[in-house]
């Protein structure tokens, strides 16, 4: 029998009630032999979510606080689950435990990794299944570099012939300092046990039942993707889509095994499955989905004949990088050259990035313009149809949307455009309209 992986987000185990819904889902299908829990997320939308208060109790200890009343309302989320689902275990001794060596000098990874691990040791004890601490399987060469081998190894030996619950977001290196992964890590977890047990589905239970073909609070009633490739999603989560952390992917496509997105509200509901390209059923629209974010600039670059002049690009790339700025894209013409980079990384940088460009290539003209948007249209369909740039531009030229840059990736995959900040919205609208209703 190929087996299930299941990993649940923090909605999915944000109190007893959610708890309950885990556990049915659980037990509902005897294939589903791994869970993976997240912290306990939020209970209501201005709720905090417990990885974010332990974040909180670390940030107080930086300034010398004291962080016990943080900790209690911690204790006191986890008091809650147990005395509501009448667990029969005592988390007094592992609270204690945390809390002291939260007072010593320890790792900020190791406070930010006991909402999971707690979360666990609940859910193990609801369930009747065998907890799994990750300190001991989910193994660290170094801060980012996993031991693959060892970790598979570990994490098959551990569910052999048993149920398990193996908490997300964390493991430890060799001399067993905590490690976690970055924000939304449960994911990556997930992926590694069900490409350790090579599952047959590896499911990730969240709020929503699935991805949709645009932000449904820009397009209401927006389309359901019943199937994405894995390709697909990366696209569309780098652009925004985020239901899944982007590093959650490679594991499980090196052995294509199909993530399914599912919903533990509406658990009737199919989700979205992510499968290998080849096993990719054809779409009914001629694109997959449309994702954006906002909070781009473009450093706009004209010189006349710069495409012969030889090292042009390094040279720019080279100031970007004295100055510790990635580019997201560049798309350039025979005289023009632009980079498109995150705001955030020209807050306080625009002058010296300016003078030094024009120190190191002596441009005709430099500007840079932010408040940009990006908006990827995505799809394999998009590949074979002729005509759907045109369609896509036609669309943006009738909602009178002025195109600031294009950028069809080698893929052809997808097609972004910069646009002005302030027609995001009206441009997802219009590039919806165009392709599905
Ligand atoms: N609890 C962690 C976070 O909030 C990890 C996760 O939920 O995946 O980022």
């Amino acid at each position: 029998m190929r087996l299930k992986v299941a990993k649940f987000g923090g909605s999915s185990l944000a109190d007893a009630r959610q708890f309950k819904k885990v556990k049915d889902i659980l037990l509902g299908d005897k294939k589903r032999v791994i869970a993976v829990p997240s912290a306990p997320g939020k209970r209501f939308s201005d709720d905090i979510k417990i990885t974010d208060m332990l974040i909180g109790c670390i940030k107080l200890k930086k300034n010398g606080q004291d962080f016990k009343a943080l900790f209690e309302d911690i204790k006191k989320r986890f008091y809650d689950i147990k005395n509501e689902l009448s667990l029969d275990i005592d988390i007094d001794d592992e609270l204690e435990a945390i809390y002291r060596n939260m007072k010593k000098p320890i790792s900020d990874d190791f406070i930010k990794s006991r909402g999971e691990y707690l979360s666990g040791i609940l859910l193990a004890s609801y369930l009747d299944w065998k907890f799994v601490d990750p300190e001991n399987v989910i193994i660290f060469k170094d801060k980012n570099t996993l031991d693959i081998e060892k970790t598979y190894r570990n994490i098959k030996n551990a569910s052999n012939n048993c149920k398990i619950v193996l908490p997300g977001y964390f493991g430890s290196d060799e001399d067993g300092s905590i490690i976690t992964f970055s924000r939304g890590g449960s994911d990556i977890t997930g992926a590694l046990a069900a490409a350790a047990i090579n599952a047959d589905v590896y499911e990730n239970w969240t709020d929503v039942s699935g991805f949709y073909m645009a932000d449904p609070r820009i397009i209401k009633n927006a389309a359901h993707i019943q199937e994405l490739s894995y390709e697909e999603l990366r696209e569309l989560s780098y652009m925004g889509a985020g239901v899944l952390h982007e590093n959650a992917i490679f594991p499980v496509r090196a052995l294509g095994i199909p993530i399914n997105i599912k919903n533990t509200n509406r658990p009737q509901d199919e989700g979205t499955y992510i499968v290998t390209a080849d096993k990719l059923k054809k779409h009914e629209f001629l694109i997959t989905g449309i994702a954006g974010k906002c909070g781009f600039s473009v450093i706009n670059i004209k010189k006349t004949s710069m495409n012969s002049e030889l090292g042009f690009g390094r040279k720019i790339l080279t100031v970007l990088e004295n100055n510790n700025i990635s580019f997201e894209h560049m798309p350039t013409g025979i005289d023009t050259i632009s980079l498109i980079v995150a705001d955030e990384y020209l807050t306080d940088l625009k002058d010296i990035i300016i003078s030094e460009i024009k120190k190191s290539v002596d441009p005709d003209s430099i500007e840079i313009q932010s408040d940009l948007a990006l908006i990827a249209t995505c799809g394999h369909g998009m590949i074979h149809h002729l005509g759907t740039a045109a369609k896509l531009f036609t669309a943006l030229a009738k909602s009178k949307i002025n195109v600031k840059m294009i950028d069809q990736g080698s893929s052809e995959l997808n097609i972004i455009v910069g646009i002005e900040k302030k027609d995001y919205k009206k441009a997802i609208r219009a590039i919806y309209k165009s392709f599905v209703n």
